[in-house]
């Protein structure tokens, strides 16, 4: 049995994204685990930063919220509603996020939740700051051991979020949130489950959804997170840039020249063709499975192998595939790399 705190922002109740909420309650449950739910519209959440979020400020005549936090987290002199929401955040072993997607981002009611609550000393600012040593960040920090996920709703159809879509991959636009927010104190963030299209839905497509969210809530403690590059495991240097052949900019040949091609792995064509050229089973040089080579291999040999595609080439399984590899990518490619080298 574990422990999951929602942290949940919309405003009607009855809304798609408040029936998510709902069914991941009442499952999670139904799975033993112990839930609380912060509902930041029904607690009307105070999101506005001030110093009345600091009851013994240390320097009344001029707000530093950054200073004034760290004292008051290291002074236990914080508001009571932020001080309740660390200790919900220390008490769970998984974070679920779930929200509509608004401009983009979070409603800000949420992005207000993370402003406040992510104190100086519990959620940055954390651990050793010495020569090279950036603190405990990104994979390391108060809240590691923790599992993360986003759930979120959007309005926009999935071509417009994919590879090449008009909005931007969705990967760019939650990297902000997954690796920011999440990864940086610690969190094991894994892959969003998101609702394309939410204004297209009815009420008789809700079973399937429903299901769909069971899955990967029964997968919340199993399910594979997302490999992000932890920032003290020796591939960023002591300017915190990642090391010279490691990601996007580091020249044409090797994992490095991947980054740029990331995008270029949109299903066009017959399906067994597709997959064939995507696990690397035929063609050339150019229409090789990227993860398969001996330089990725080298230095993410905890990547998905040529078993694994094996596996699902022989299913036809194209949606399998392309996880994969983006989990691969991943690896090299920040997606906010990828993003800026759109040409
Ligand atoms: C300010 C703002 C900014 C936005 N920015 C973006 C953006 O940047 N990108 C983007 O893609 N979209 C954007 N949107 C669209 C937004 O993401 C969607 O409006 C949102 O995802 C819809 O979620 P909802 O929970 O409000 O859905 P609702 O409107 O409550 O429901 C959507 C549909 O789900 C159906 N439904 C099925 N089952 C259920 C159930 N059990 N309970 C309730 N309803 C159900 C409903 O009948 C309805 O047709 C924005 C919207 C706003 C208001």
């Amino acid at each position: 049995m574990s422990k999951v705190l929602i942290v949940h922002a919309h405003p009607e109740p009855k809304s798609l994204t408040s029936a998510l909420k709902d069914h991941a309650t009442t499952t999670l449950r139904a799975h033993k685990h112990e839930v609380q739910v912060s509902d930041l519209y029904a607690s009307a959440w105070n999101a506005v930063a001030s110093r009345a979020d600091f009851l013994q400020p240390v320097q009344p005549d001029r707000l530093l919220y950054a200073t004034e936090s760290g004292f008051a987290f290291a002074g236990r002199s914080q508001s009571a509603d932020i001080e309740g929401e660390q200790e919900k955040l220390l008490w769970a072993d998984a974070v679920i996020l779930s929200f509509p997607m608004w401009w983009f981002s979070m409603p800000a009611i949420l992005k207000g939740w993370i402003d406040r609550v992510f104190a100086l000393g519990f959620a940055y600012g954390v651990g050793e700051h010495e020569g090279e040593r950036w603190g405990d960040r990104y994979g390391e920090g108060t809240l590691t051991g923790r599992r993360a996920m986003l759930t979120v709703t959007m309005g926009g159809h999935e071509s417009h979020y994919g590879p090449r879509g008009v909005n931007g991959a969705i990967d760019d636009i939650l990297w902000p949130i997954q690796h920011g927010v999440l990864f940086y104190p610690g969190m094991e963030v894994l892959p969003p489950f998101l609702i394309y299209q939410s204004h297209g839905l009815t009420e008789a497509d809700w079973p399937e959804v429903a299901s769909r969210y069971e899955r990967r809530l029964e997968g919340l403690f199993t399910d594979r997170p997302i490999p992000f590059r932890t920032q003290n495991s020796g591939h960023y240097d002591a300017q915190q840039a990642l090391k010279p052949r490691l990601g996007g900019g580091g020249g044409s040949r090797g994992p490095a020249a991947l980054c740029g091609r990331r995008r270029e792995f949109p299903v066009r064509t017959g399906k067994y063709r597709e997959v064939s050229r995507l696990s690397g089973r035929r063609g050339g040089r150019r229409d090789r499975n990227p993860t398969a080579s001996p330089g990725f291999r080298r230095e993410f040999p905890g990547a998905p192998n040529r078993e694994h595609f094996r596996g699902i080439r022989e299913r036809n399984d194209i949606a399998a595939v392309e996880q994969g590899i983006t989990e691969g990518l991943h690896q090299v490619c920040r997606p906010s790399v990828v993003a800026v080298r759109r040409q």
